[in-house]
């Protein structure tokens, strides 16, 4: 059975518990524990997979095709796990399962009720990952202690640590420090206070992890420590760190948190190892050119909406030395202003995913001004399928071409709905979610890329490219590089006279990793870099 670290935060919202979460996986794993990570989320929605972007960020997609939180996307990052639909639950999911138990009669006309049926409920999901075989479960409740929502969790857990021995179970709490600049100095109170509603649920957290602006002298963590019953060993500064999130494990590792968890757990750990992450963190830290990319979406101002794209990007940057400066453009600007005039000094467009009309002409735009200036152009789901409507307007001279999702009577469906997908969607599936396996295209840039003719990709689409114009396209020069191994489904687009022209119907900004930067992005960034150098743009 494994040992569990439950994450909960205190005083506000967006103190980074899921970095938090994910850093802590990093230093476990570096000391050769295995780990799985979990979220939890207290809202009623079953899953973000409807939810607005503004509201919750990007959508993050698993293998086994979840629609999850982004946290999750944080934790393969940091710790490389791969996670699962067993990775996020919300109350919604929660109560949806209770609910389908009682109408099926399954609690025997019991009187169904939030304690013990949606607290056990919750110890349920807290144990699906019991057989996965790891050794550290760290689950992350969402929300800040003191939420109605969040009692239930808290509740839960309580319960769990219980049953499971208080030995087996470290309770961390993400706190926050501010700093009083009238006072002049830093205020220990609203952790206080916040442990102190911890306490009132019966949870006692074992470490603290204070965010702060100022760093935490003795006397200030010796304090925490006494009000809040908390060993001055487990007191951790979490200092902002200057270059990168990658640095949280590093900072972390400074103050031995993982030597405090491993004899608070009696778990059996190795030596310490954190070359790679050293190597990557030098990496940032030390790049030698600046570079621009624009991220030509729906939202311009919303950087959680696009939040695996933009790690992607930075990961590629740092493999290339490039530091990379995202410049997130709405589409509606482009289609006001014109693409010459709002991409001026980008050295690579990436149009990401996005469902709906807004914006749409102002991608293809976008698309058309990489493709004929011959700026390198990364084009992910939405963005695959409008330079598949590019290139059929203004090279394959089909003027009316679109996708069926924006202009449903168009009379050159370039993209469209396929029967198959049609009867999946009758019998209750909405999208094709999850990972799907690609055969790559012999001396495509694709397979050059990747170096290997075998992938899987995740996807999360409705839309496909309308297999009737293969002949077409192909003829006018945008190769289909890669496809679903029974040949039907087409998986990447590219075009052979250009820097780098690549767009993609699944998502791979899921898969990379600050460690292992994702193919198409690393030569994406490395052709943009060599754009910047022959060009002198930045
Ligand atoms: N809206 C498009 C579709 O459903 C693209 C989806 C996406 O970009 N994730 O096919």
């Amino acid at each position: 059975m494994p040992k569990y670290i439950f994450i909960t935060g205190g005083v506000v919202s967006s103190l980074g518990k899921g970095i938090t979460a994910a850093s802590i996986g990093v230093l476990l794993k570096a000391r050769d524990i295995s780990v799985a990570h979990q979220k939890f989320d207290p809202y009623l929605n079953v899953d973000p997979g409807t939810m607005n972007p503004y509201q919750h960020g990007e959508v993050y997609v698993t293998d086994d095709g979840a629609e999850s939180d982004l946290d999750l996307g944080h934790y393969e990052r940091f710790t490389g796990v791969t996670t699962s639909q067993n990775c996020n639950f919300t109350s919604g999911r929660i109560y949806d399962t209770i609910l389908k138990k009682e109408r099926r009669g399954d609690y025997l006309g019991g009187t169904v009720q939030v304690v013990p049926h949606v607290t056990t409920e919750i110890c349920n999901s807290v144990r699906s990952l019991d057989n996965t075989g790891v050794d550290v479960v760290i689950a992350e409740i969402g929300g800040t202690v003191g939420d109605i929502e969040s009692l239930p969790f808290l509740e839960a857990l309580r319960q769990f640590s219980n049953q499971i021995g208080r030995s087996n179970v470290l309770f961390i709490h993400v706190t926050l420090v501010p700093f009083l600049a009238k006072a002049g100095e830093v205020k220990t109170k609203p952790t206080q206070h916040s442990v102190g509603r911890l306490r009132e649920i019966g949870i006692i957290p074992d470490m603290l992890i204070c965010r702060t602006e100022k760093h935490l002298d003795k006397e200030v963590r010796r304090k925490i420590s006494l009000f809040c019953n908390v060993d001055e060993d487990a007191v951790i500064e979490a200092f902002d760190v200057p270059h990168t999130i990658y640095e949280v494990p590093l900072e972390f590792a400074s103050q031995n948190l993982d030597h405090w968890i491993i004899d608070a757990l009696g778990l059996r750990a190795g030596r310490r190892n954190l070359r790679a992450w050293r190597e990557y963190v030098d990496k940032v830290v030390n790049c030698e050119h600046t570079i621009e990319i624009a991220v030509v979406g729906k939202y311009s101002e919303l950087l959680d909406a696009y939040k695996s794209i933009h790690e992607s990007l930075n990961h590629g940057g740092a493999h290339n030395k490039a530091t990379i400066r995202i410049r997130s453009i709405s589409s509606e600007d482009i289609e006001k202003n014109g693409a010459a005039k709002v991409l001026k000094g980008a050295s690579g467009i990436l149009v990401p995913g996005g469902f709906g009309t807004r914006g749409h002409e102002g991608k293809i735009l976008a698309i058309k001004y990489a493709r004929e200036k011959k700026l390198p152009f990364l084009g992910i789901c939405l963005g695959m399928q409008m330079a598949v409507v590019e290139f059929a307007r203004n090279v394959l001279k089909i003027k009316d071409a679109d996708s069926t999702e924006l202009v449903p009577e168009t009379k050159n469906p370039v993209i469209h709905i396929m029967e198959e997908q049609k009867m999946i969607m009758n019998i209750g599936g909405t999208m094709r979610l999850g990972a799907f396996p690609a055969v790559l295209a012999k001396s495509s840039l694709a397979r050059k890329s990747y170096g290997t003719d075998k992938i899987s990709e995740r996807h999360r689409h409705r839309f496909e490219f309308n297999n009737d114009y293969r002949d077409q396209f192909e003829k006018g020069g945008m190769t289909l590089s890669g496809l679903s191994p029974d040949g039907i489904l087409v998986e990447i687009v590219e075009i052979a006279n250009h820097p780098f022209f690549i767009a993609t119907q699944f998502h791979p900004e899921f898969k990379s990793r600050p460690v292992a930067p994702h193919p198409l992005f690393r030569d994406f960034i490395g052709a943009s870099v060599a754009y910047s150098k022959k060009t002198g743009k930045n």
